[in-house]
């Protein structure tokens, strides 16, 4: 009888948040986590406030070397917050070499070393836009099948030289490969060539969620649509700091670069 007495002063003591919340996805560094919560409630994560759809959906992400405690707040109408402890999972990246790299391209000249930083910027600034589509519900499905030769994460040594880690999954396809959208969105960049990532789109799939893709040779659709999952929107190519036709598939939440890989599933044969 004792026994029971302190089991139940236990469970009612016990610090029991009312604010619901479901997380599931990858709690890994590069990761994506679908969450759930009441319709009216707020969602904070590293200083950001994170849109909430009208039925409680969100998404928040973690960068490459993201720091592996985090913690995300949420806040009911009425006043009740929960601090959700998360913890991640770290990755090991791999070193990849990359030789034959022009030395226009690994030393770029004045004038090229201000455009690559305009570009830079302009890409930047398209990925922190905020729309409320909902096309980040959609489960993931490969923008081509292929062979994978680069993969997120990896520490890339071009020529010898340590430089930028890689952010994309690289998928070789020849020269005019039909390149499909992974998940609905509208198109809010197009570019015909920039100096590393040549002719490139940007899908944006609502709620800071946007796909990026680069070196391509045809771009299918304009700035301004509307593209549904699976739909043609360009060609593989290899415009762009290339050795070779492939599509690089970048995935995004605002500034953070997330790895599609884990969204996506393993390459269908
Ligand atoms: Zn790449």
């Amino acid at each position: 009888m004792k026994r029971l007495l302190v089991v139940l002063l236990l469970l009612v003591a016990a610090p029991v948040s009312a604010v619901e919340l479901d997380l599931r996805g990858h709690f890994t560094q590069g990761g994506l986590v679908y969450g759930r919560t009441c319709a009216d409630c707020q969602v904070v994560f590293q200083g950001r406030q994170v849109p909430v759809t009208a039925e409680g959906d969100f998404i928040i992400g973690f960068g490459r070397d993201a720091v592996l405690a985090k913690e995300l707040l949420v806040q009911s109408p009425d006043g009740q917050v929960r601090q959700q402890q998360l913890q991640l999972e770290p990755r090991d990246y791999r070193i990849q070499r990359i030789d034959g790299i022009s030395q226009r391209l690994m030393e770029p000249a004045p004038e090229d070393l201000e455009r690559i930083g305009r570009e830079a910027e302009e890409i930047a600034a398209v990925r922190q836009q905020l729309s409320m589509n909902r096309d980040f519900l959609e489960s993931f499905s490969w923008p081509l099948t292929g062979r994978i030769t680069g993969v997120y994460g990896s520490q890339r040594i071009f020529n010898g030289e340590p430089r930028q880690p890689h952010f994309g999954i690289d998928i070789a396809a020849p020269t005019g490969t039909p390149v499909k959208t992974p998940a609905g969105g509208v198109v809010t960049y197009a570019h015909p060539g920039m100096f590393f990532a040549g002719t490139t789109l940007v899908v944006d799939h609502g709620h800071g969620l946007s796909s990026t893709f680069l070196h391509l040779h045809e771009m299918l659709v304009e700035v301004g649509q509307e593209v549904t999952q699976g739909q043609i929107i360009a060609t593989v190519g290899a415009t762009g700091r290339v050795t070779g036709p492939h599509l690089d598939w970048r995935l995004n939440w605002f500034d953070v670069r997330l790895d599609p890989a884990l969204v996506v599933g393993a390459m269908p044969n």
